[in-house]
């Protein structure tokens, strides 16, 4: 619509999972302005202060990358080329990759911030016809442990609930996550519930005591590592109670009596010791638990980013289960997600060991019937590299090539050191990205410039299942272009048939025709509807249904038994390493609040740098009085793996023996020793394989 002269579109915010509506106006110079969709079943009109100052991104374009560039060796610096020779020359180096040394010497590296259809292109393109599983996405980095998890639990990588169960639930259990910072706009619906109604209680387990701990009445400090341990106890508690659900256990769950046996091998009294807190803390919040009409669990990646990430969801997925918390209106396991598609992403199998619509890799038929819908003879059975074993492999040099599109691993990847040698190794390194303050550009041998935010059109997954369609309001500056036309052009001339659409609708309906008849379906959700009626959560399997809010209303699951499983934990604490006297502190990473990834967007920004204008070290008063540490001394802080110089900020909200980091700082930013990711290292989770972010042993000493 037109007000003022100003176009008005609606469209979702870019950044997190919460999937925000935003208005965008557009004045007839093309400048963005931005205000919250009062109309939004997820915001109703409020934005954070990363939504509402997204217009600052869009409007300088002064970072921007405006045309391809392209060099022909490493000692030759890249130059600028027309689209033409980039897409040649990038077609031949994959074509004579492939041929001499095979469809795996080359992948995709993508993120969560693409868009369904870009997801589903590169998904396609790379399977289907690259012949190779070698696509995964940063999305690995931060929620593939609830997807194992869910997957385990439920028969599909399902999230159950709703944002509108928050204001249907009396006890929240946030474990492992800072939504206050994180996912605000979620959490404001919290904290207006609880305003609401007095008798909300909230628990917040985290080292750390953050904003949302501030806010929680309980707040349950643990010592890094011992999560597993604290659910185990809060479910013996449940049982010796009584405070079970006894009919949904026994009708509707599988293994209950393995959980039953792992629970009952800890004592409360060792596991609050074990986890620095106390007996009376775990009654409390168990009995809370117990007695509630709507429970509900909320985490993030203090969970998933762990070598136990998918064995720190299941202890909390089994809370929900024992209780018989699930499928009812204000109950259930909500797993947030970090970014803005990283659902979508899930959705079209864009992972190296994932299908299309929650088809299996590893079943014969799942890829028969995807190879027969994209017309090709086979899918291969080998699950492709994830995200930390492509760098491996480039590292290696099993893998020749690697084609990253909006993401920056040189700064979010862990153990920096070794992304870096697996850059200087690969033959080949395409980057598509928006923006050159994106460290990894530096190490690209082809740029390619994308479309960003407002730039294209397309679709997104929010963290609730919300799909909602982002309209193209402005051109893209210079040369960019929107990321399916890129990859299209790419597959076409590598030969491939199938990717002659004609506009990005095209690959929204083939990608919903795909969805037809299973648990995901959308096959009757058109760009239309979307864009007449707004946002709609999947399944939407019939002409006029209206979206689903909720799974497993009926108790029945998508395990083949129809009943959701127990899944016991392998190993109850993270026991990866050990402080010592050598390395005395446990590392945690993380995120600030007015910051995104790796800053190459809210860098940008002025009065979002205000909030943090650099990276310090947050360390507890008392181990600061110990370790001679002052409150902003330049302290070294030290792994086995790397170092980082940084300011300590003295802080009494960290436990003692724990330090924490933000992740979003890069090279280009200030410079090599303040990225987080030079101490952590590639320690990943065995189910799902996602790195351990969260537990580092580290040296700090005053520089
Ligand atoms: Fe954007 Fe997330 Fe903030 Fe909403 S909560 S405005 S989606 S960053």
């Amino acid at each position: 619509i037109e007000v003022n002269s100003q176009k008005k579109i609606k469209t979702t915010c870019s950044y997190c999972g919460v999937g925000c509506g935003i208005v965008a106006g557009i004045n007839p110079q093309s400048k963005v302005s931005v205000e919250g969709d009062t109309e939004h079943p997820v915001n109703a009109g409020m934005l954070c202060s990363k939504g509402m100052n997204l217009h600052y991104v869009v409007n300088d374009v002064s970072d921007r990358i405006l045309y391809p560039e392209m060099r022909w060796s490493r000692s030759h610096p890249r130059e600028r080329v027309s689209w033409e020779d980039a897409m040649d020359r990038a077609a031949a180096v994959f074509k004579s990759l492939i041929r001499k040394y095979g469809p795996n010497s080359v992948g995709f590296y993508i993120s969560g911030q693409c868009l369904t259809e870009e997801y589903y292109i590169a998904n396609k393109l790379t399977k289907g016809f690259l012949g190779t599983n070698n696509i995964d996405t940063n999305s690995r980095l931060c929620m593939s442990s609830a997807v194992v998890a869910y997957k385990k639990t439920f028969g599909e990588d399902s999230v159950p609930i709703s944002y509108e169960d928050i204001e249907l639930a009396d006890v929240f259990l946030i474990a492992g996550a800072n939504p206050a910072w994180n996912h605000p706009i979620l959490f404001r619906r919290l904290e207006i519930h609880k305003e609401k109604n007095p008798n909300v209680k909230v628990i917040v387990v985290d080292p750390r005591t953050t904003a949302s701990a501030n806010f929680a009445d309980i707040h349950l400090p643990i010592i890094p590592g011992t999560d597993i341990i604290l659910y185990n106890a809060i479910g013996r508690r449940l049982i010796e109670t009584g405070k079970i659900d006894d009919d949904f256990v026994k009708n509707h769950t599988e293994n209950f009596l393995n959980y039953r046996k792992q629970v009952m091998d800890t004592s409360l009294k060792d596991a609050a010791k074990l986890c620095g807190i106390s007996v009376e803390e775990i009654k409390e919040v168990s009995d809370l638990i117990g007695t509630s009409k709507g429970f509900i669990t909320m985490w993030a990646m203090g969970l998933n980013q762990s070598s136990i990430g998918t064995d720190k969801n299941f202890s909390l997925l089994n809370l929900s289960l024992v209780t018989g918390k699930v499928g009812k209106p204000g109950n259930g396991p909500f797993s947030l997600t970090g970014q803005p598609n990283a659902m979508g992403g899930r959705e079209v199998g864009g992972m190296a060991n994932l299908l299309a619509v929650h088809k299996d890799l590893q079943n014969p038929q799942d890829r028969q019937d995807v190879a027969d819908f994209w017309g090709v003879d086979q899918i291969s059975p080998t699950p492709g590299y994830t995200a930390t074993e492509m760098f491996d492999a480039l590292a290696s040099g099993e893998m020749k090539a690697v084609w990253i599109i909006c993401t920056n691993p040189m700064v979010s990847l862990p153990n920096l050191g070794k992304v870096e040698k697996a850059f200087a190794n690969a033959k080949f390194v395409v980057v598509q990205d928006i923006s050159h303050r994106s460290d990894t550009v530096a190490y690209a041998d082809l740029v390619l410039p994308a479309a960003g935010w407002l730039e294209k059109e397309g679709t997104m997954t929010n963290s609730e299942r919300r799909i909602s369609y982002l309209t193209k309001g402005i051109n893209p500056p210079g040369e960019a272009r929107a990321d399916v036309e890129i990859l299209c052009d790419f597959a076409k001339r590598m030969g491939f048939r199938g990717f002659n659409y004609t506009n990005t609708e095209e690959i929204y309906e083939e990608y919903c025709a795909m969805t037809k008849g299973t648990n995901i379906d959308i096959s009757y959700l058109s760009y239309d509807r979307l864009k007449n009626e707004g946002s709609i959560q999947w399944p939407v399997s019939e002409y006029r249904h209206p979206g689903t809010p909720r799974l497993f209303t009926d108790k029945k699951f998508y395990t083949p038994s129809q009943k959701a499983v127990f899944n016991i934990p392998a190993q109850i604490e993270n026991t990866s390493e050990k402080v010592s006297p050598q390395y005395p502190f446990i590392l945690t990473t993380g995120r600030i609040r007015d910051q995104w990834h790796t800053m190459t967007k809210t860098g940008k920004v002025a009065r979002l740098r205000k909030h943090y204008s650099h990276p310090v070290l947050e360390v507890n008063q008392l181990d600061g009085y110990i370790y001679k540490i002052k409150d902003g001394d330049v302290v070294e802080v030290k792994s086995k793996n790397g170092v980082v110089r940084v300011r300590a900020k003295l802080s009494k909200s960290i436990r003692n023996g724990v330090v924490f980091l933000p992740m979003h700082w890069g090279k280009q930013l200030e410079n090599d020793l303040n990225r987080a990711n030079n101490l952590t290292f590639t320690r990943v989770d065995p189910q799902s394989k996602e790195p351990d972010f969260k537990y580092t042993t580290v040296s700090v000493t005053k520089y």
